[in-house]
């Protein structure tokens, strides 16, 4: 990884878990987002082999969506480390409300932990021997901060910005404002020197402003006819849950499409389909991008 300084390491995960970061200092090692639950075992190998008998004394996350939170409970109880959360989630994560997090919303699953300190917006830190800022991203989710460390110029991204597009913009999907957020939050990242972004998902990347010309166009394209946020939105959940489960059966698919709070809402608002229809397009649409294969009775995960 040469576009990182050494003491920067990421763990790429791929889409169930997001990637893994962590930064090692003089004193303390942190880590930034700790991925899926079903995969926090993994995960805690991972870092285990890079911490090299170092404990892990701290814990960032982005934003509390069950890929970038889930390992969270493991790496506490493993090396009770100190937790910092995005403080407008503080309440909501003290009386574990699973139904204001988004866990119970998209039908994934996130063991419970608990935090010791929160981190706003503007908020400086030392990780890695280095000043860091948090930066508030709202528009894929609005409790979402960002990393920058200005001097040596990276980004962590988290889902606002990938390579090739952002995460769904799931505001939209309940009616609230999330185009323009999303939208604010590109600008705010080309006004920032950039040279390496850390992203939430995929490789770490120097093509800044490639990135941002993708994202925003493909934000243009969503936010022009608003359906098309909720379709994606209805393939990335029964993605991801193909990428939990690995084999649905074909089936099951309605059953747990209906059981996503979320998605009755997309679905009530921009979609107007009947469930089983809305599951079959789904399929046919995951099948189609070559991201699950029908057999027999089965949906398979695929890619
Ligand atoms: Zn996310």
């Amino acid at each position: 990884m040469t576009l990182l300084p050494d003491s920067i390491e990421v763990f790429e995960r791929g889409w169930l878990s997001s990637n893994n970061i962590v930064l090692h200092g003089r004193d303390e090692v942190a880590m930034i987002d700790s991925g899926y639950v079903t995969h926090a075992p993994q995960t805690l190998a991972l870092l285990r082999h890079s911490l090299q008998g170092r404990p892990l004394a701290r814990l960032f996350n982005t934003h509390l969506h069950s890929d970038h939170c889930g390992g969270n409970a493991l790496l506490q109880a493993e090396y009770g480390c100190h937790t910092a959360i995005p403080a407008s989630e503080a309440d909501k994560v003290r009386a574990w409300d699973t139904e204001a997090l988004s866990f119970r919303a998209t039908g994934q699953q996130c063991p419970r932990f608990s935090f010791d300190a929160t981190v706003a917006p503007g908020d400086s830190f030392i990780l890695a021997d280095m000043i860091w800022q948090a930066l508030g991203a709202p528009g894929h989710d609005p409790h979402s901060l960002i990393f920058y460390c200005a001097a040596e110029g990276i980004l962590v991204s988290a889902d606002a910005l990938w390579e090739n597009g952002f995460g769904v913009i799931f505001p939209e999907l309940e009616g609230a404002s999330g185009f323009a957020e999303a939208r604010a939050t590109l600008e705010l990242i080309a006004a920032l020197e950039v040279a390496v972004v850390i992203p939430g998902h995929g490789r770490v990347f120097g093509d800044v402003k490639g990135a941002l010309a993708r994202a925003f166009s493909r934000l243009e394209y969503l936010s022009s006819e608003p359906a098309r946020n909720a379709q994606n939105a209805v393939k990335v959940l029964l993605k991801f849950l193909l990428l939990e489960r690995q084999r649905i059966v074909l089936a099951d698919v309605p059953v747990l499409l209906a059981d996503m709070p979320l998605l009755h809402q997309a679905n009530r608002r921009f979609l107007r389909q009947e469930v089983p229809a809305l599951a079959e397009w789904a399929v046919a649409q995951l099948v189609r991008a070559a991201a699950a294969r029908i057999d027999g009775p089965y949906l398979l995960n695929q890619g």
